[in-house]
């Protein structure tokens, strides 16, 4: 429903990736006017491009045939997919990020290739958009993906080579770990049948999606405590869903911990607030005129999400919210010893006094209940007027969300797309982390509601 309409992958497309990498200039011409346009269809059904395309295939015989017989294909019409692909010159790919209404550069892409089983290919961008694991990789549509690269590199980069194998007919590259809203249906469809789930309208998104919401743990009576969860304010930052789905797996599991926090916690989700992005592929960050985590303030917000949490958040908390955690992802690659580094995993401070104190609390048992394999070290937190976090209007949720009544902490949670300390942020990882904050969220409140 309301994606944005981009040419499907056809035969045309296979003639046309094929001519250009014979490398006359023209059919270049012609590619990358074909990609900018994503028109494809259109353009070969004018008669003069056909024509073109037909003489290349007599004049370049051979080569042509070759086309024919090994066929590549490079696209990114799945949901997320992003890619704008400038040429092929031999075997190498040229492409780059679709930076669509994005301010400055970032670094998003996700694509396929298709019919280059048993080759080997180098695709190089025009920037060094990735990390240091390399591209994540999946080879099954992705269900399941990996990094490229088993140990990370020192720097980032702007090529890889893939090698594919024999039966590698589709080969899925991304910047990361895609998290759609297929997977976010299938986290629905599981807890379906519970009554202590529950799937909400959250608001209708400007491309007319059906964006959700959901209330988990003690939602059929006055819960003692409310926390709020929000993901995806940037789109692309999809490494942070998988926190947040491990985190939803530890309160609804049939455990004394996930009973605890049910009993106790009535908590609010709204996994993609910017889902228009999500499905797109957009970037999201520094969208212009500005992204959704600039929304907050000043008023009116433009996109319909964050207008539906500030009407919504405040009727639903009731005085008993005492966390708002949003996820996010931070810059791809960078320090992990400083504070805010990209390669560490950090909570980011507020201006509002003692804020930084009581997250620090929480940090620190966060750190005591630390299980799973991505490290965390409180000393990396960002506290308010330190690196980029110096901002003054409250235009970001976490500096909204810290004003509401009762709230006790109001933070982002930075977690790195791709490596924390030499430890690689997978699926698995990242799940892990969440089922830690859940650990940590229990703890918390447990000693909050000793000392008082
Ligand atoms: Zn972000």
């Amino acid at each position: 429903m309301g994606r944005a309409k981009r040419a499907p992958p056809n035969e045309s497309t296979t003639l046309l990736v094929g001519l250009a990498s014979l490398g006359p200039p023209y059919v270049t011409d012609i590619l990358v006017w074909y990609n900018m346009n994503n028109n494809y269809r259109q353009l070969l059904m004018q008669p003069k491009y056909a024509f073109t395309a037909l003489v290349f295939t007599i004049l370049l015989g051979n080569a042509a045939l070759t086309t024919a017989e090994t066929p590549i294909r490079i696209d990114c019409e799945f949901p997320g997919g992003n890619i704008i692909l400038e040429r092929i010159e031999n075997s190498t790919v040229f492409v780059r990020p679709d930076l669509r209404d994005t301010k400055g550069n970032w670094f998003y892409w996700s694509f396929r290739v298709r019919g280059a089983e048993g080759g080997e290919l180098t695709f190089r961008f025009n920037r060094n958009v990735i990390g240091v694991r390399g591209p994540a990789v999946s080879c099954n549509e992705g269900k399941s993906w990996r990094w490229l690269y088993g140990k990370a590199l020192k720097s980032p980069q702007n090529s890889f080579t893939y090698k594919f194998g024999p039966d590698e007919k589709s080969v899925r590259f991304c910047v990361a770990m895609p998290y759609q809203k297929g997977n976010l249906g299938a986290l629905f469809k599981k807890y379906s049948a519970r009554n202590d789930f529950v799937v909400e309208h959250h608001a209708t998104s400007r491309k007319g999606r059906d964006v959700p919401r959901f209330r988990f743990g003690s939602i059929r009576s006055e819960p003692k405590y409310r926390i709020l969860l929000t993901c995806r304010h940037h789109a692309c930052e999809m490494m942070a869903s998988w926190t947040l789905e491990g985190l939803v797996d530890t309160v609804m599991a049939n455990d004394s911990r996930g009973e605890w926090l049910r009993e106790n916690v009535e908590f609010l989700c709204i996994p993609m607030v910017d889902l228009d992005g999500v499905e797109d592929g957009d970037q999201g960050k520094n969208r212009k005129p500005h992204d959704h985590n600039r929304d907050y303030y000043p008023e009116p917000p433009i996109y319909p999400e964050v207008a539906a949490i500030k009407q919504f958040v405040p009727k639903w908390s009731k005085g008993r919210l005492r966390m708002a955690l949003d996820l996010h992802c931070p810059f791809l690659y960078g320090k992990s010893n400083v504070k805010g580094g990209n390669q560490s995993l950090f909570f980011v401070g507020n201006p509002k006094e003692d804020s930084f104190e009581k997250l620090m609390s929480f940090s620190k048992i966060l750190e005591e209940v630390l299980k799973g394999p991505i490290k965390y070290d409180s000393r990396r937190n960002l506290p308010w007027g330190e690196s980029w976090n110096t901002l003054k209007e409250p235009r970001m949720f976490a500096r909204w969300a810290d004003n509401l009544p009762g709230i006790s902490i109001a933070t982002v949670l930075e977690i790195p797309y791709a490596d924390i300390s030499g430890e690689p942020v997978t699926i698995e990882s990242a799940r892990a982390l969440g089922a830690d904050l859940a650990a940590a969220i229990e703890r918390w409140l447990k000693r909050q509601a000793e000392n008082q």
